[in-house]
């Protein structure tokens, strides 16, 4: 049975549209509707072919501390709990302050893991 539509909640602005796509026959996007801007009808569209995310976490540095770290952009939905893994493997410079980078091109998705927040 194939899905005819899909509700989602958009993500990209705190007003958080209540978005509706529907899918012809063949199971290709006929229609979005609910979203208030154009930035929720490319949501609901990249959502349903493609889903990014930004990924946020902490790493460790040598000398125990913890830093946050994100994402330079977001990656493919399918690829977050590998890339969790490197991030949790990785150990930071004691050095590190916001904006370096501590996993270039993580996974060859084209994102750094750069530091957000200093120790
Ligand atoms: S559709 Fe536009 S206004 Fe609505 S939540 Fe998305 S970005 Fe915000």
């Amino acid at each position: 049975m194939s899905i005819k539509e899909r509700k989602l909640t958009c993500i990209v602005c705190p007003k958080g549209c209540d978005l509706k796509v529907e899918f012809d026959a063949d199971g290709k996007i006929a229609e979005v509707s609910g979203f208030t801007c154009p930035r929720g009808k490319d949501y609901a569209i990249a959502e349903c072919t493609s889903p990014v995310r930004t990924v946020t976490s902490t790493v460790r540095c040598a000398d125990g501390a913890v830093v946050a770290v994100k994402t330079s952009k977001p990656i493919p939905k399918s690829m977050i709990f590998d890339v969790m893994m490197e991030i949790n493997s990785v150990l930071a410079d004691n050095n590190v302050k916001i904006g370096d980078v501590v996993i270039a091109n993580v996974l060859g998705t084209g994102a750094d893991i750069i530091i957000t927040s200093n120790k």
